[in-house]
């Protein structure tokens, strides 16, 4: 039987800065309903859904290192427990609309979440609960974007699906150059060749080599996610 939908199990990447919308604070509770609406109606359609959430709206490391005395290594520490928070609230919202949701943490914090273990996260996805990734990779000097690549290899999800404020790949800065083209599809190589401001290098590349398609889409767009997850055509399709 043919499924209404193409990918069985996703890794969607939702970043701090989305996770912020417009709001002045750090997190937008319409924003976390939103995700969670979404995420719910293709739950239901049988579509396993992991997270990972990022920490850039309340914390990056690479902005704070060297101030005040703080090394690199203990900001990236900072920026890491800040993607808890997200994820934590994140939780909290799924729930409450009925989405049994568990929090794994890249490195242990016992008393409020789950250390990541991948078998246990892959039966939880089995279960049809969501899983949702903390702590980024759990080392310095990586992003939530390489976190997002290297879960989605190791739970054998078929795609990153990333979820930003913008509606996609440009061949230029939008912000900069009116005729700035949105991007159907392009490919690793001219992402990286054209430096193409998608992901960092280390997450683009780490996709490529695990020929892991990559969705950059725009979350502020109602139904965008729940597109992207049933595999309608959304964004930008970064592929081979
Ligand atoms: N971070 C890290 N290692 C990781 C993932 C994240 O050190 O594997 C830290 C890093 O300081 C980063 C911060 O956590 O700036 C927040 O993550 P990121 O910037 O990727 O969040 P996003 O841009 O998605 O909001």
């Amino acid at each position: 039987l043919k499924k209404p939908y193409k990918w069985q199990r996703v890794l969607l990447k939702v970043s701090g800065e989305a996770l912020a919308g417009d709001h002045a604070e750090n997190i937008d509770p319409k924003i976390t309903m939103a995700i969670a609406r979404e995420v719910a109606s293709v739950t239901k359609l049988g579509v396993e859904v992991a997270i990972v959430v990022g920490g850039g709206n309340i914390f990056r490391g690479a902005s704070y290192a060297g101030c005040g005395g703080l090394d690199r290594s203990s900001a990236d520490y900072i920026g890491m427990l800040a993607t808890v928070m997200n994820a934590i609230f994140l939780q909290a919202t799924m729930e409450s609309i009925g989405i049994p949701t568990r929090v794994q943490t890249a490195f242990r914090m016992s008393e409020v979440a789950e250390p990541y273990i991948r078998r246990r996260a892959v039966r939880h996805l089995e279960k049809g609960r969501v899983v949702i990734f903390a702590a980024g990779t759990g080392n310095p000097f990586f992003t939530t974007d390489t976190a997002a690549a290297l879960r989605c290899a190791e739970i054998n999800a078929e795609v990153v699906l990333k979820a930003t404020n913008v509606d996609g790949v440009y061949d230029a800065d939008p912000r900069h150059n009116s005729n700035a083209r949105l991007l159907e599809t392009v490919s690793y190589h001219e992402v990286t060749s054209r430096d193409l401001s998608v992901m960092d290098m280390t997450a683009i590349t780490l996709c490529q080599e695990n020929n892991i398609p990559v969705v950059v889409f725009n979350l502020q767009k109602p139904g965008n996610i729940a597109k992207a997850i049933v595999g309608e055509k959304v964004g930008t399709f970064i592929g081979c």
